[in-house]
């Protein structure tokens, strides 16, 4: 799980619908075309009127300094008043949106989303717990035969390779129908290991040659020698590859969530890993670990692109963030129980510790950051750890067996009793009877 690399400079639209769809590089002029992520869609800054007067100052400015922009952020972007936040709505000009705030908890405006909280369904009834509760499930990466590109894939000796993607599918097609046998409605956000972008590396072509040209790269290679080469990045077919399995592939998948799906929660299924230096012969860790993401903690260059700063005032304003840090802390728990795995603490930067548990951050990922509706982003075990690889290569089961030293699980099923139990224990605690 890396995160994908940022721009300045260019401006794309990727046409969203319509069967003739294709991506269309259109160069918009300098001052907006600066200001937008690679791909990324110009913001319409009157969706945010809905939320005109639903938040107070004080969640408002908690919100900002705690979770989203919580390793700071230029006061010229968002300038906070006593009533109301200013925000620029394009970097370089002196256009802002005007938000006011609720005077009081008391007189804050209801929200409109299509998302419910367990807390706000009705009671269950005898329909099962998760009863009127819609689940997207949204397995990490493509698998099959992109594993290899999309650089989620190694091998050891003769045994299968490892491939993410087809581990995080097999996890949603067991963790499928143990959700709707408790009442919730289950939407696959990918069934198979394909993507669901219909673009492919090379309509991203001219893409790549731009964005290296404005990242100071002149002459790139054209080639790489495959993903242990240390100057990949600055290759055109890397990037043109990046484009499409990362950048399109993720903003496709947020196009069917908030415009088809609409479902109430994601849960977004992913393993982790450590560095595992050549797939052919990758290096083993005795590290093995568990943590869980939610959106926020943007870096300050990200919060300048125009398109970054509306996602996460729109992440922020939906109160995604109080309902994903309580369901990831709750799963985070039953998790940590079924996999005795310990918190995984991050080297770098990018992230904020939030909650109590020491399992959840907040982080500024593609999709948490897309996705509009709470959204939960799981990454437990170390795939290259070699307890875990023992696993991986007994494959799925049912009951238990000796693997790895230890009665257990396949680890598929145990992945999944982990969220089961978590959702189970959340909606326990917080839907009405
Ligand atoms: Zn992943």
């Amino acid at each position: 799980m890396f995160r994908s690399l940022v721009t300045h400079g260019l401006a794309f639209f990727l046409l969203l619908t319509g069967p003739a769809a294709r991506a269309v590089d259109e160069e918009l002029p300098n001052e907006s075309a600066s200001n937008l992520s690679t791909l990324g869609r110009k913001p319409d800054w009157s969706e945010l009127e809905k939320y005109q007067a639903t938040i107070t100052h004080d969640e408002f400015v908690h919100l900002l300094n705690d979770v989203y922009c919580s390793r700071g952020y230029n006061p010229e972007l968002i300038k906070i008043e006593p009533d109301a936040a200013r925000i620029l709505t394009a970097t370089g000009t002196q256009n802002y949106v005007v938000l006011h705030f609720a005077k009081s908890e008391a007189d804050r405006l209801p929200l409109t989303q299509w998302w419910t909280a367990p807390s706000a369904l009705s009671a269950p009834g005898g329909a099962g717990p998760l009863a009127g509760f819609h689940i997207a499930l949204d397995p990490g990466h493509l698998g099959g035969t992109w594993a290899k590109m999309e650089e989620r894939w190694f091998k050891i000796g003769e045994a299968p390779p490892v491939q993410e993607g087809d581990m995080t599918l097999r996890v949603a097609q067991l963790l499928a129908p143990r959700l709707e046998s408790l009442g919730a409605r289950v939407s696959f956000v990918r069934d198979k290991p394909e993507p669901i972008t219909p673009y492919r590396p090379s309509d991203f072509e001219a893409t790549a040659r731009q964005f290296l040209e404005h990242a100071g790269i002149a002459n790139p290679r054209e080639s790489f020698d495959g993903p242990a080469d240390p100057e990949k990045e600055h290759t055109v077919g890397w990037q043109r590859e990046l484009l499409f399995y990362r950048n399109s592939e993720i903003r496709r998948r947020a196009s069917l969530v908030n415009f088809r799906l609409q479902p109430d929660l994601v849960l977004a299924l992913h393993f982790n890993a450590e560095p595992w230096g050549d797939s052919n012969h990758p290096t083993l860790t005795p590290n093995n670990h568990l943590h869980l993401l939610v959106n926020g903690a943007y870096l300050p260059p990200e919060l300048e692109l125009d398109d970054e700063r509306f996602e996460m005032l729109q992440k922020l304003l939906s109160r995604a963030f109080p309902e994903e840090l309580a369901l990831a802390e709750t799963i985070a728990g039953t998790m940590a129980k079924r996999t005795g795995l310990p918190p995984y603490h991050y080297k770098t930067e990018n992230v904020t510790p939030v909650g109590t548990s020491g399992y959840v951050y907040a982080r500024n990922l593609m999709a948490t950051r897309l996705y509009r509706c709470p959204t939960v982003y799981l990454e437990p075990y170390v795939m290259n750890s070699r307890a875990v690889f023992v696993r991986v290569k007994a494959g799925d089961y049912e009951g238990t067996r000796r693997v790895a030293g230890k009665i257990r699980p396949s680890i598929y099923r145990e992945y999944v009793d982990g969220v089961v139990d978590g959702l189970l224990a959340y909606f326990k605690k917080t839907r009405p009877l």
